[in-house]
């Protein structure tokens, strides 16, 4: 196993470098006075700092699980399981399933491709397009596996997003083999026009729906959950104890309290989805203007801007643009044999307007 290569850029990158490499939210939108408001009173409780629950603190289940019922995904705060971020969820998971085969997008998130293969999942690629993963090909290999990881909205890296149609071809086949769907969805608030349905909504019983606050509050608080039926939330809390006895409470709390106006928090997720937007346009707008040769089609959400160029190695391109001081991750780190390609993942959300024109024209000089 290797580290990732994105973990290891943003180790090692200077102030000067112009980074579209990191999935990191834009740090200018933090809801910093806000957060500080409501830290400042749950402190007034000094239980915030009490060991607490493994399943996590009862009120934030509930707000996260009215969401659902919202939606009409009935759910109820026993159907949640708090986590600390989504990876951890992903880790629990693949620990239940440890050493059974897996199916999953080629290509995928990195951070997912590395745990399986720590718990010793055998991963089965299958190919993904703008509208999602080739069902036949899907159908093939998940009556293999009865398993599968799939991140249906504005996907890291490709930043496709599921058609309904495909959606519902995709609960068909799970419900037919009656095996699982682990769906992981941190981007799913983050779209641009309209919010798409999970597929999990149709398979209760048979999905581990995943996700996080980190792409749409603050990933520093480590807060991420898992929607599933209780008996599989029963059946996996003995790893969740085991590896942490619960998600830091302090983090909970200050999450409880901001969730309690919800208007406030509707308002910032419309400042993001705006925000990213209009970056991610101004990036296409750019990519088209610098780098005509780089084909992508534009994301309809999320963070990332997915695509390739003619003919080269994306892999040997960044080494060069790193010396020019632009980074971004070649295609290769998110297929499960590191497969030599011209594919690149550029992220949007992170990099101000006037650095993603020097970026660019800097990965133009470094062609
Ligand atoms: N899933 C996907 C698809 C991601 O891109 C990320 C973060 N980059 C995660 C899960 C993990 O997010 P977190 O642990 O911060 O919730």
């Amino acid at each position: 196993m290797k580290r990732s290569f994105i973990r290891e850029i943003l180790e090692s990158i200077d102030e000067q470098t112009i980074s579209f490499a990191g999935g990191l939210p834009n740090e200018k939108l933090f809801p910093v006075e806000d957060l500080k408001n409501v830290t400042q009173k749950i402190f007034d409780n000094p239980k915030v700092l009490q060991y607490s629950v493994s399943n996590g603190i009862k009120p934030l289940r509930e707000k996260i699980a009215q969401q659902y019922s919202n939606e009409g995904f009935p759910t109820k705060a026993e159907n949640i399981l708090i986590t600390t971020g989504s990876q951890q969820a992903m880790y629990i998971i693949a620990k239940y399933f440890e050493l059974k085969d897996i199916t999953v997008e080629e290509p995928s998130y990195l951070g997912a491709m590395n745990i399986f293969k720590l718990n010793k999942l055998k991963m089965q690629g299958v190919k993904l397009e703008e509208d999602g993963i080739i069902i036949d090909a899907f159908e093939k290999s998940f009556e293999k596996t009865k398993l599968a990881y799939l991140i249906p909205d504005f996907q890291n890296p490709f930043s496709s997003t599921y058609s309904q149609d495909k959606r519902e071809q995709i609960a068909k086949i799970v419900q037919k083999y009656n095996g699982i769907l682990i769906e992981d969805s941190p981007y799913s608030e983050l779209y641009f026009d309209k919010k798409n349905k999970s597929i999990s909504k149709e398979l209760p019983q048979n999905s581990f729906h995943l996700g996080s606050f980190s792409k749409t509050l603050a990933p520093s608080l480590r807060i991420g959950w898992i929607r599933a039926s209780e008996t599989l939330i029963r059946s996996i809390m003995i790893i969740k104890e085991s590896i942490d006895l619960h998600s830091c409470g302090i983090s909970q709390h200050i999450l409880d309290e901001y969730l309690k106006d919800e208007n406030r928090y509707k308002m910032h997720l419309q400042t993001i989805r705006n925000d990213y937007k209009t970056k991610m346009n101004f990036f296409a707008q750019t990519l088209e203007e610098v780098l005509p040769e780089f084909t992508f089609t534009k994301p309809k959400g999320g963070m990332f801007l997915y695509g390739k160029f003619n003919d080269l190695d994306s892999f040997e391109l960044v080494q060069r643009c790193m010396k020019n001081r632009v980074v971004f991750v070649p295609g290769s780190e998110f297929y499960i044999d590191n497969r030599k390609t011209s594919e690149v993942r550029f992220n949007y959300s992170h990099t101000n307007i006037e650095d993603i024109k020097r970026g660019l024209e800097l990965v133009k000089a470094s062609l």
